[in-house]
């Protein structure tokens, strides 16, 4: 039996009762998005007796935040202290460089201040080299986090075979702050936490209208309306139209999961065995782990028919699972589902503030776990009054990619191929 859909949904924890907003409500902050991003920057807010309002078109966790997969990876390409202190100073500069180093164990140390029940396994987030010729680059990753203090660890051969129960690695590093967990439960327990510190969560609400009034901002969904003094979007690659040019400050591709039926308890022991989760060093990267029930989820970027075509789907990582686990002879992938990614340029996420009191973070480029988590309360602060000059992120100028939906269209078509057609030449120069 196939079922397609998504794993979290048959498994996550039910999500806190919420309604639609009716009626005229007034707060302080008003929210647009209950995603990682909207909800981190909510509980900030609500916790400092700011009154707090989230307002989401779907469920909590419809966006990427609920589909995605669980792995919480806090290595940016984007982090350079140097060019943060550059930007914003010192004291703002360091400030933000040590939020995003320390944003993996922010995610799970929200998780066990507010007991969420999410898989929250806080193992490490193994990176991995699938070729000799990749070690060096890891080894320079290992020691720029280690120069931040994350304490990681570099793996060599052995470690990283036994650690991972697959021939395939030549080498990688730990690191440990991350892990992995149930996005959607995550997600949901984040909600949790925003209305135990007093914010209020209003679902299946789409706001269609923003605009100002007197000193504040007034924000229309089909039945109620909310007047804030600040507005903070956080409607990431789910961002429609109503504050152009938003949407199109950056582009989309879509990403996948597939999920499979438990795996013999035996099998299991032999994969993984310490229940880490990895990425690797090719460049058409497939992200694994497991979940609490030893289901294996893997994904990736979506191409023309890999990540839409089940079969074609699930044979390519069958393949590629074969090749890294040949003890595993068959498998039984039951699940499969996708979401959007908001992708900039350079990959770094963008705070905008548009207008007095109205800010907008979006662009994680798919790392957005610990990085919506630990942003999202840089959204929060800004929500608490906190002018834009001295928040930790610098305040970017939002402006419409020329190139987004020609980006959005050709690079999702491209990339997959020639990925791989890079990885193996690589491997053969190797
Ligand atoms: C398949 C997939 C796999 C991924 N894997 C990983 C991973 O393993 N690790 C990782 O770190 N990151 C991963 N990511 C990226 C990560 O999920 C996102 O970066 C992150 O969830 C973004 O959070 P967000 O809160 O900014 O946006 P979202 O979670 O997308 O939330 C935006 C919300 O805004 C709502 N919204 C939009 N318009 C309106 C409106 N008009 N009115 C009200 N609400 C509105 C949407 O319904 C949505 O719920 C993955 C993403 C996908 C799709």
């Amino acid at each position: 039996m196939t079922m397609i859909g998504s794993l979290y949904e048959d498994t996550a924890p039910a999500a806190p009762e919420t309604a639609a907003l009716m009626g005229a409500h007034e707060a302080e902050f008003v929210i647009i998005g209950a995603g990682f991003t909207g909800l981190s920057a909510a509980i900030h807010a609500a916790k400092r007796s700011v009154k707090t309002v989230v307002i989401e078109a779907n469920g909590i966790g419809h966006g990427g935040s609920g589909r995605n997969h669980g792995h919480c990876v806090p290595v940016y390409g984007f982090i350079n202290p140097n060019k943060a202190i550059e930007t914003l100073g010192r004291e703002r500069g360091e400030r933000l460089t040590r939020i995003l180093a320390d944003s993996g164990k922010r995610v799970f140390s929200l998780i066990r201040e507010y007991d969420m029940d999410c898989e929250a396994a806080p193992t490490g987030a193994l990176q991995l080299a699938h070729s000799p010729k990749t070690v060096p680059a890891l080894q320079r990753q290992h020691d720029f986090y280690a120069s931040l203090g994350t304490e990681p660890k570099m793996l060599n051969r052995d470690e990283a075979v036994a650690i991972t129960g697959s021939e395939e690695f030549h080498g990688g590093w730990i690191h440990t702050g991350g892990g992995h967990l149930n996005p959607l439960a995550y997600a949901r327990g984040l909600a949790r936490a925003a209305m135990r510190e007093g914010a209020e969560v209003f679902t299946d609400s789409p706001v269609v209208k923003l605009e100002r009034k007197g000193g504040a901002w007034l924000v229309t969904c089909p039945h109620g309306t909310v007047l804030a003094r600040r507005v903070g979007l956080a409607t990431g690659a789910y961002t429609d139209n109503f504050l152009p040019p938003l949407g199109k400050s950056f582009f989309t591709m879509r990403s996948y999961a597939i999920a499979s039926t438990p795996l013999d308890i035996d099998l299991r022991r032999t994969i993984l065995p310490d229940n880490h989760n990895f990425g690797d060093t090719r460049h058409d990267v497939r992200y694994v782990r497991f979940d609490k029930q030893n289901r294996l989820i893997m994904g990736g970027l979506v191409e023309p028919i890999i990540g839409t075509n089940f079969k074609a789907t699930t044979d390519f990582i069958s393949r590629r699972v074969r090749e890294m686990y040949p003890q595993i002879k068959t498998i039984d992938w039951r699940w499969h589902w996708s979401g959007q990614l908001d992708i900039t340029m350079d990959r770094t996420p963008r705070l905008y503030n548009p207008a007095e009191g109205l800010y907008a973070l979006v662009g994680y480029s798919g790392r957005g776990v610990p990085t919506a988590t630990a942003l999202g309360e840089v959204l929060g602060e800004a929500g608490t009054g906190v002018a834009p000059e001295d928040l930790p992120m610098p305040i970017a100028e939002m402006r419409s990619l020329n190139a987004a939906s020609l980006l959005s269209v050709f690079v999702p078509m491209l990339r997959g191929p020639i990925n791989r057609m890079r990885t193996r030449i690589e491997s053969k120069v190797a």
